[in-house]
C-alpha cells in the first residue's frame, strides 16, 4: 500500500515534553526539570524574547524568503558569503534537503555506530541503506575502510556527536573528507560546536568551503537557546547550496523564527554565558559520576552520557526519575544501557544528583 521502506521505518523518539509529565504524574509544571533534549537552561537571550513579543502582530506575514538579514549575520559571524548559506527549519530540515538531493533506493549512507538518529531515518525514508562503522566514536580507519568498500553516497560526521558527546579531531575530519570520492557528500554536523574549546577539535564553516562536496551544519537550537523556534543552517560552496535550494519549500521558517535568529545573532554575550555555565556545571557531573562509580563519556557538548554498567537499567532509572519530575534521555533505543542528561542550571543539576543517587 505504501512504500515498503516507509512502512518499515521507525520514527524518531523525541525527548519527553514537560506537558506529558504534568498530565501523567500530576506534577506542577514548575516542578518539572527537563534535561532531555539538550535545550539551553538559560532559555534564550532577552533580546529575542522582547523582539518576539514586540513583533507578535507580524504573525500574519510570510517571512522574508531571501532571509537576507539572517544570512548577513551568519556571513559576518563565519566569514563566508551569504550565497554559501541555506537556512532550514532546524538543521533537521537541511538534513532532509541533503538526503533529498542525494539519496534513492539503492543509495548508501555511512555513519558511526551510535549517532544522531535522523541521518538513518531520512536515509531509510528515501530507500537508502545505512552502513555503520563498528565504533561509536568516529575512527578514521573504520571510516576509510567503509568508504572504500561500500562507496557511500553520504558520509556523516557528527562532531561533537549526539548522543555520546565525544568529538572528532579536526585532522581526522579532513582525513575522512580526503578519503571520500568527490561524487559523495560529506556532512559535518556541528550542532554543538559552540561548546568546543579546543583548537584540535574546533572546526568552522570556512574550513570546508573549498571542497565541492562538504556541507557544514549548525543550529540556533542549542547554545543560542532557540530550540523552539526551529532555525538551523547549512554552509557549503555555492554550487552545492544552489542544488539544496532546489528542494527547499518557500517560507521554510516562520516570520518570528527568522526574527528570533537575527536577534540571537546580535547577542554573543548570551552564548558566552551559556557556554561558561555549561562548562562549570559539566565539572559537577563528572565529579558526581566519579564519586558514585558511574562511567561516563567525556563530553564536548551541553549533555553528558552516563554509562550505567551491568547492574543498572537505564529505562528503569529514566522512568523513575520521570515520576519524580526529572526528564532525562534513556539511550536504550540506541542500544546503550545509558542515560543522556542535558546540563541544566546549578539548582536543577543538584536536584538531579540527589534523585539519581537514590536510583543507582
Ligand atoms: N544534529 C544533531 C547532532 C543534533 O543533536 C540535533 C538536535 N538534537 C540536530 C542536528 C537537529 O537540531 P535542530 O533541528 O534543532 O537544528
Amino acid at each position: 500500500m505504501y512504500k515498503k521502506y516507509i512502512e518499515n521505518l521507525k520514527s524518531y523518539e523525541a525527548g519527553k515534553p514537560i506537558e506529558l509529565i504534568v498530565r501523567e504524574y500530576g506534577i506542577e509544571p514548575k516542578d518539572v526539570i527537563k534535561l532531555a533534549s539538550n535545550e539551553n537552561p538559560l532559555g534564550c537571550s532577552k533580546r529575542v524574547s522582547e523582539a518576539i513579543a514586540k513583533s507578535a502582530d507580524r504573525a500574519y506575514l510570510y517571512p522574508d524568503d531571501s532571509m537576507f538579514e539572517l544570512k548577513e549575520a551568519l556571513s559576518n559571524r563565519f566569514g563566508v558569503d551569504s550565497k554559501e548559506i541555506i537556512i532550514g527549519a532546524g538543521s533537521d530540515q537541511i538534513l532532509e534537503f541533503i538526503s533529498h538531493i542525494k539519496l534513492d533506493e539503492g543509495s548508501k549512507i555511512l555513519t558511526s555506530n551510535i549517532t544522531f538518529a535522523m541521518y538513518e531515518i531520512y536515509a531509510k525514508g528515501f530507500g537508502a541503506e545505512v552502513i555503520k562503522t563498528d565504533s561509536y566514536r568516529h575512527i578514521v580507519d573504520e571510516f576509510i575502510e567503509k568508504i572504500d568498500s561500500e562507496n557511500p553516497d553520504i558520509v556523516y560526521i557528527c562532531t561533537p556527536n549526539n548522543p555520546t558527546g565525544d568529538a572528532t579531531r579536526r585532522d581526522d575530519i579532513f582525513k575522512i573528507i580526503d578519503a571520500t570520492p568527490k561524487e559523495s557528500l560529506v556532512v559535518v554536523d556541528c550542532a554543538y560546536m559552540e561548546y568546543v574549546d579546543s583548537r584540535d577539535y574546533f572546526v568552522e564553516p570556512k574550513d570546508f568551503i573549498k571542497y565541492s562536496n562538504v556541507v557544514y551544519l549548525g543550529t540556533f537550537s542549542k547554545a543560542y537557546g532557540l530550540g523552539g523556534m526551529r532555525v538551523g543552517y547549512g554552509i557549503a560552496n555555492r554550487e552545492l547550496i544552489d542544488i539544496l535550494y532546489k528542494v527547499r519549500p518557500p517560507f521554510n521558517i516562520t516570520t518570528l523564527s527568522l526574527l528570533a535568529a537575527i536577534e540571537a545573532s546580535k547577542d554573543s554575550d548570551f552564548v558566552v554565558r551559556s557556554v561558561e555555565l555549561n562548562s562549570k556545571e559539566m565539572s559537577r557531573y563528572e565529579e558526581f559520576a566519579k564519586e558514585n562509580g558511574i562511567e561516563y563519556i567525556p563530553s564536548w557538548t551541553n549533555f553528558i552520557t552516563y554509562l550505567l554498567g551491568e547492574n543498572r537499567d537505564s529505562t528503569k532509572i529514566a522512568n523513575n526519575l520521570m515520576k519524580k519530575g526529572i526528564i532525562v534521555r534513556d539511550l536504550a533505543s540506541y542500544g546503550l544501557n545509558a542515560i543522556r542528561v542535558t546540563i541544566g542550571k546549578e539548582e536543577q543539576n543538584s536536584r538531579l544528583f540527589k534523585e539519581l543517587k537514590e536510583e543507582i
